[in-house]
Formats: C-alpha cells, structure tokens, sequence
C-alpha cells in the first residue's frame, strides 16, 4: 500500500491509500465494510496508531484499501467522492505521512562513500548517528525556511525505514523484518550551524529542516530496499544521483547496531544517509523561491520550495 496523511481542505487529518488518481479514505472504507454495528471497533486515527497496532491494524488497512479500490473501479473517484469514501488525489492536501513522529528522528551521517569523500571525510568504520527533532518535520509541498541563522542552507535526499515492531539488540538477518515501511526525507541542513556547533544536530534541525513523504510505502512493495536509485533535483537540474545499493551501511546493518542497547519502537524513523552531490561540495546553497525535488524508485517525488524568513 501507498499510505498518506491528508486533509479534506480544512478538516482533521486522515489516513489514506492512494490508489491511481485517487486517495481512499481508510477510516471511511473500514466503516462501511463494517456496516452500522460498527463491527471491530474505531480505525486508527492517526498513521502513528495503524503502525502501534501491529498486523492486525496493517490487515485491516488492507481490506479498507481493497474495498476502496473495488468501488473506485466500479464508481471513479467522484463517486467515491460522493460517498465521503475518498477523493481525487489533486483535491487532498497531503501532510508527511507521519506528521509528528513520536520522538526524534534518527538520522545516519556519511552512510555513502562518496559523500563522505566529497566533505572531505573517511568512509567511516562504524555507522554514524544524530537526530531530528519531530517537529522538524514538514509535508510535501510545504516551504523550507532559509532562517535568518544560516547562509549556508542544504539539501539532502534520503531513503527513511519506518519501524513496525518494537526490538532490541535486532539480529541483522532478522532486522528487514522489523520494519513497517519507507518514505523520502530531505535532510535539511544548515551548514554553517553544522560546522559551527561540533555536534551536527543543531545545524540539522531548524524548524522545517525535515521535509517526508509524499507516501509511506509498506514493506511488501520494497523487497530489497538497496535496490533504489535515490536523485535530487533544484529547479529542474539534477544534483544527486544514485543508489541504494551504495550505502555503506545498508539498512539492515542500520537497524542492527542503533538497536544495540536501544529498544526502537513503532513509528521510529531512521533517515539512512545521503548520496553525493550536496550542495556544500558544489559550492552552492539553497536560495529562497528554489524548487526541490527529492525521488526514491517505487516511492515517489517530494517536492518543497525554499522561502525567506
Ligand atoms: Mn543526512
């Protein structure tokens, strides 16, 4: 499934499955597959709630979304429309599929080679982590502040992993096993700030500094998450460009050694590393009224724009 979060102009946030040109209201769907007895009780409502409540929520999601898929065949998105089941992709305002993780975001650093190269570090031996505040995060097509404490504002484009079930110390061979779905995050940075304070956190979570989505795709759909090419572009011109298969820490050594001595829980996000082809090593940064598009094969293409203060 392709999941999202979205909005109804300005009702309440939803969850959804987008489905050819349509979003399908999964709540709704559950609701009326379930009939007015109400069946087995409220849907989640929030995608924090789908993922908590493990494979009994996620089958439930899917018998919504197959119901939903056999009435849009039957009734097109403007009937399904009509029924308050769902709605034309182009009229539901998209938030990030997970619009307030429930802690930070876990991110990792020079996770590619050459990115490492191009700032001038080593590959490094172990993994190397920091965080994202949650409310750093931002929806698809909201606006990246070049806030007044930076000059030097970045681009990162990276292939996030959503967990699904709780662990600790996770065998590696076991860790794909432990994840929900995957989505796009920019890691936005300020490079200044990064290099000014030691620790890069500062420098990498300014308010709007996480842009994700535009869908959260569950693990079925992406067997072997190293086999992604993951690009970005400003303004059309294409900055980075590459793949998966270059981490040097694929995903489920990521997920192996942070849950070291870490239990992660449903709902964490792990950022894996950006690809070479940062601004910083081109000797350019982001300018308000700049577009950015950040694509992962099988997810999609999350775009945002920059704007002043
Ligand atoms: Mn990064």
């Amino acid at each position: 499934m392709r999941l999202v979060t979205y909005r109804k102009a300005a009702g309440r946030p939803r969850i959804g499955a987008l489905h050819g040109d349509a979003v399908l209201d999964l709540g709704a769907l559950a609701a009326d597959l379930a009939g007015p007895s109400g069946g087995r009780g409220r849907f989640p409502a929030s995608m924090l709630e789908l993922i908590a409540g493990g494979a009994a929520a996620l089958a439930r999601a899917r018998e919504a979304a197959e119901h939903g898929a056999r009435l849009l065949a039957q009734h097109g998105a403007a009937g399904l429309a009509e029924r308050k089941l769902g709605l034309p992709a182009a009229k539901a305002r998209l938030e990030a599929p997970l619009p307030r993780p429930a802690r930070n975001i876990f991110c990792l650093g020079r996770n590619y080679r050459e990115h490492a190269a191009e700032r001038g570090a080593e590959a490094p031996a172990h993994p190397v982590f920091f965080t994202k505040v949650p409310e750093s995060v931002l929806a698809p097509g909201g606006r990246i502040v070049r806030h007044p404490a930076t000059r030097e504002l970045d681009y990162e484009v990276e292939l996030a992993v959503v967990i699904g079930v709780a662990g600790r110390d996770i065998p590696r061979q076991a860790a794909l096993g432990h994840v929900f779905g995957y989505t796009v995050v920019n890691d936005v940075t300020a490079r200044d700030l990064q290099k000014r304070h030691g620790q890069w956190f500062k420098g990498k979570t300014l308010d709007t500094f996480c842009p994700m989505g535009p869908v959260l795709v569950t693990a079925d759909e992406i067997p072997d998450p190293q086999q992604l090419a993951i690009t970005l572009r400003v303004n059309g011109e294409t900055r980075q460009a590459s793949h998966t298969s270059k981490m040097i820490f694929p995903v489920a050594e990521c997920i192996a050694v942070l849950s070291e001595g870490l239990t992660l829980l449903p709902g964490d996000v792990i950022a894996t590393g950006t690809p070479e082809g940062v601004g910083a090593a081109l000797g350019t940064f982001l300018q308000p009224g700049d577009r950015i598009e950040a694509e992962i094969e099988r997810i999609g293409v999350l775009e945002n724009h920059v704007v002043a203060p």
